[in-house]
């Protein structure tokens, strides 16, 4: 059987790691690297390198940022009412091209029992601590993604919070069942938003 040189097929290897990266389009990659002259090999490393040493987790919304807090819990102009809770760092970008101007609360992930996820691994009982030290958030928009283990960690959450005086609301479903926030374009992400859901009345 051909093999590639050991260096080349190492590559390959640790490209396929990557999500969407099967071995062809792996190999593509490494012999575009070899062969395109644009591409300055040291700075790629470089980047990759460097990637995690310069990025630090918000403490306030747990987003990844540049510094803490991060540029969109620092900045005041921001509607200081409303809370969007997202299950990653990815959904928060995609819902910035929307349009939202509001707050954020990364989950971390979602609850999936399959994957050994539980609400103890996400960032649940920052955001009741948030909530209750932040008497101005009147609304959470519960903003996980439109798939089964998404559903489940929302009617946890509203189970959790139902009794804190905020209101929940769910964005609309809009979004393509079993999809991903992040893959969303921005009319439909801005609709769902803007057609979001009551999910229980404020506490009276
Ligand atoms: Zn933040």
């Amino acid at each position: 059987m051909h093999t590639f040189p050991k260096s080349i097929e190492r590559l390959i290897g640790q490209l396929t790691q990557l999500p969407g990266v099967g071995p062809k389009t792996a190999s593509r990659l490494v012999f575009y690297l070899l062969r395109d002259d644009r591409v300055v090999l040291s700075e790629f490393a470089e980047s990759i390198a460097n990637l995690k040493a310069d990025l630090v987790t918000c403490e306030t919304c747990h987003n990844i940022a540049d510094e803490n807090p991060c540029r969109i819990c620092a900045d005041v102009a921001r509607d200081a009412t409303i809370l969007c809770l997202v299950e990653e760092p990815l959904d928060v970008l995609a819902l910035e091209r929307s349009g939202y101007r509001g707050q954020y609360h990364v989950l971390g992930g979602r609850i999936s029992p399959m994957d050994g996820i539980g609400p103890g691994q996400l960032t649940i009982d920052d955001l009741i601590l948030r909530l209750k030290a932040h008497s101005e958030i009147g609304e959470v928009v519960i903003a996980t993604n439109p798939n089964v283990e998404g559903e489940a960690t929302a009617s946890y959450i509203v189970r959790i919070l139902r009794d804190l005086p905020v209101k929940l609301t769910r964005i609309a479903r809009g979004l393509p069942m079993g999809g991903d926030l992040e893959y969303a374009d921005e009319l439909t992400l801005h609709r769902a938003m803007e057609g979001r859901s009551a999910l229980s009345q404020e506490a009276a």
